[in-house]
Parts: C-alpha cells; structure tokens; sequence
C-alpha cells in the first residue's frame, strides 16, 4: 500500500461521484491496496489501458 499518496490524497468526505472517478483513477496508478468498487465499474473501461 502506498501510504504516501493516501496521506496527500485522501477522499473527501463528500465527494462527488466525479471526484470518485478521479480519485479511484489516480489511485489505480499509485496503488493497489483495493481495486475499483462494483458501483464505480462502469465508469472503468479496462480495454482502454494502453
Ligand atoms: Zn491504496
């Protein structure tokens, strides 16, 4: 787990469903301790990954 960028990038407490896209999207970059939950899947399209 990358402590790190969870303590400089910690999800607000009501955030958005915009700003849990962009979080979770930047957390699949830095870190993998938890992958992106079931409700947010659809927004993730895991064939546009270069
Ligand atoms: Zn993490």
């Amino acid at each position: 787990m990358n402590k790190t960028w969870h303590q400089k990038n910690s999800m607000p407490a009501k955030a958005t469903l915009a700003q849990r896209i962009k979080w979770h999207k930047e957390h699949q970059k830095h870190c993998s301790c938890r992958g992106v939950p079931k409700s947010l899947e659809k927004y993730f399209s895991e064939k546009k990954q270069p």
